[in-house]
């Protein structure tokens, strides 16, 4: 995958793509955004909290190294109230300086799918001052993964995302989301052994300690939950020590948490379903008649057509441009029989990827052969293993 942009190129899993075939990213935008829409309707926020790059990154990868340097949440927390001691600050600069490695790493690696990764590595050993617009990107990406991972985190999901700020109306009671079972669990008892007309909750605040955005899920859904299923696993893990079935706080609809029916098939999932399937259906078979090599007919621009001894002569304009990623040669040559007569003074054009070239393309027939709407039809060939691809174009003439 290379999005060539300063060049108009986009390379995606073996096809090549110009500014022409813009169109195209509509179907496919339209496609995920649907299908990310249906997902949401039938598994809630399941994208935050398992799919999204920020999550992965966050919980895959910077988390866990905070965890090795400065120990557990708690750890942390006794360290952060006290004051900048010389083992804390070496602990922060360590895990700072690691965070910086990653952030830089992210940021070659997001440029790869702009610049392609030779010339970037070229770029690299030339040094800023060869390529400064290529650094300054680096160190803008570098910039903001540093802040992001190091401080901002998850207000990312809560303030910025505006896939987050959705979720109220791409969700409804039937939709899966993290909940608090509050018939099992209130009200809260005050200690481990329950006591009579008590729920299961002992509100010991583990699954508030644990939220990264710092809910309390017990008070409803709410728009800051990430559905990371932290607090999943911290009530489960109480519910286990006191011998009380798991799921107080768990995977459900709205209406499964209240104990009421649950549907799975209701009309905006179908809706939602439909659209996406559409923009993806539109997509598989764009890439699948996705030709590579465009080729556009156009009558000259002077005259249609011309009278010489008789003989009706239109000139046309072909526009062939080379969408594969390696030099082709074309062989232009006339479909169409006698009585047309037909002059290709560039019979074979040779393109680098990418590259456009107009061949003209002159046509005769005796004036009174022409009968009708005719037209004309001319094969273009490619060398090698590509698909031939025929032109067609109206034959012009004078009125009777
Ligand atoms: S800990 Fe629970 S409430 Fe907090 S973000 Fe994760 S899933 Fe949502
Ligand atoms: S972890 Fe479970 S038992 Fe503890 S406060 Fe949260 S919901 Fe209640």
């Amino acid at each position: 995958m290379l999005l060539d942009v300063a060049h108009r190129r986009f390379f995606l899993f073996g096809a090549v793509f110009n500014a022409q075939d813009i169109w195209l990213t509509f179907f496919l935008l339209s496609g995920i955004g649907f299908g990310l829409v249906a997902l949401t309707a039938v598994a809630g926020r399941v994208w935050c909290g398992w799919g999204c790059p920020q999550t992965v990154f966050l919980e895959g990868v910077f988390r866990p190294i905070q965890r090795l340097i400065e120990g557990s949440a708690a750890q942390r927390i006794r360290r952060e109230a006290g004051p900048w001691t010389v083992e804390r600050i070496a602990r922060r600069t360590l895990l700072w300086s690691i965070y910086l490695v990653l952030a830089l790493g992210v940021a070659h690696v997001f440029l790869g799918y702009f610049t392609p990764i030779r010339g970037l590595w070229s770029m690299i050993q030339a040094g800023p001052s060869e390529s400064p617009e290529a650094f300054a990107w680096m160190v803008a990406i570098t910039g903001v993964t540093f802040f992001n991972f190091a401080w901002f985190r998850e207000q990312t999901c809560v303030a910025i995302c505006p896939y987050g700020r959705l979720q109220s109306v791409l969700t409804d009671p039937d939709s899966l989301v993290i909940g608090y079972d509050e018939k099992r669990g209130e009200p809260r008892a005050r200690g481990k052994v329950k006591a009579e007309g008590a729920g299961d909750c002992i509100d010991c605040n583990r699954c508030v300690v644990v939220c990264p955005t710092g809910i309390d899920i017990r008070n409803g859904l709410q728009l800051d939950c990430i559905a990371c299923t932290r607090c999943i696993d911290a009530c489960d893990d109480v519910m286990a020590r006191l011998d009380r079935p798991k799921g107080l706080i768990r995977y459900d609809s709205q209406q499964g948490l209240h104990h009421e029916p649950k549907r799975f098939l209701r009309p905006r999932l179908a809706l939602y379903a439909v659209l996406g399937l559409m923009g993806l259906g539109a997509t598989t078979l764009a890439f699948r008649t996705h030709t590579p090599l465009r080729g556009q007919p156009a009558a000259a621009r002077r005259a249609p057509h011309t009278l010489e001894n008789g003989n009706v002569r239109n000139a046309y304009d072909i526009h062939l441009v080379n969408k594969e990623s390696h030099r082709v040669t074309f062989t232009i040559d006339p479909i169409t029989g006698a009585p047309f007569a037909f002059v290709i003074p560039m019979a074979r054009v040779t393109l680098a990827p990418l590259v456009g070239a107009h061949v003209p393309v002159f046509v005769t027939i005796p004036r009174g052969s022409l009968q009708g709407d005719a037209r004309i039809r001319i094969r273009v060939r490619p060398e090698g293993e590509g698909q031939p691809r025929t032109i067609e174009a109206p034959f012009l003439g004078p009125s009777r």
